[in-house]
């Protein structure tokens, strides 16, 4: 589903991912963790162009991602991102933020946006908040409901940076809870996550980043338990 190869990213002169080499296969769930500022947000804003890719390449679904041919749109439209901080537009209605993309990306007619945006907001457990602005919800509500908004674009991926991090203690689950769903419904999703009881019960393969570079990826179990490398044992050790 997603082809990374060795793909590269410098702001100026700061060299961010130094050749990053990975394969994602549909429906699996792919686990990142790393410390701050080893470039695990921007190895996501890169998969789906958020950020310009400086060098490699990004495949999703055979299409090439940095590709001056390809339309950003067109992958925009096939994967979907939930952000830490949520990004929902705040003047606008829980309904309008799930529609707006529908209706102007996919040119989808607004009595089925607004018919598919229930449905969404019934699978997250918000059915009865379609009518509240962002700002009358609790943050787990809003991140709910940014998942429901990803998803109204019917993504073929989900990227998640830190879904949780944002959110007070008593409010995790309930965003942990909707993203296992997901998975279990054979979504491919790619989570960056401090939440490693996550990345253990949920990920197929997690991956240990460190200055940009990936320094190991296996099971949960070969990451966890068994870690090879001296980096990653140091992370797990001050994480676990
Ligand atoms: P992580 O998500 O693992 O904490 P990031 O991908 O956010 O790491 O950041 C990796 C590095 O890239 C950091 O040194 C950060 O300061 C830098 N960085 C991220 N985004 C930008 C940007 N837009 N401009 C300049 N530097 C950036
Ligand atoms: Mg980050």
């Amino acid at each position: 589903m997603i082809n990374i190869h060795n793909l590269h990213k410098s702001f100026g002169d700061l060299h961010v991912l130094k050749g990053i080499d990975y394969e994602v296969r549909e429906k699996e769930i792919i686990c990142v963790i790393g410390p701050s500022g080893s470039g695990k947000s921007t190895f996501l804003r890169c998969i789906n162009l958020l950020e310009e890719i400086t060098d490699g390449e990004v495949v999703i679904d055979g299409v090439k991602v940095n590709d001056p041919k390809t339309d950003i749109n067109a992958i925009r439209r096939n994967v979907g991102m939930v952000f830490q901080q949520f990004n929902l537009f705040p003047h606008m209605r829980v309904i309008d933020n799930i529609t707006l993309a529908p209706i102007k990306i996919k040119n989808m007619k607004p009595k089925d946006a607004q018919k598919l945006a229930h449905e969404l907001l019934e699978k997250v457990g918000l059915g009865d908040k379609a009518n509240a602005y962002p700002e009358q919800l609790s943050g787990g509500q809003m991140q709910r409901v940014a998942i429901a908004r990803a998803l109204a674009m019917q993504p073929k991926v989900m990227l998640f940076d830190e879904p949780t991090s944002a959110l007070d203690p008593e409010m995790v689950n309930e965003v942990l809870d909707v993203m296992k769903q997901l998975a279990l419904e054979g979504m491919t999703m790619v989570v960056v996550t401090h939440e490693m009881g996550f990345a253990k019960e949920m990920g197929d393969r997690v991956l240990f980043m460190d200055q940009g570079v990936l320094v190991e990826d296996g099971t949960p179990s070969e990451v966890f338990d068994y870690p090879k490398h001296e980096r990653t044992k140091s992370f797990l050790s001050k994480v676990l």
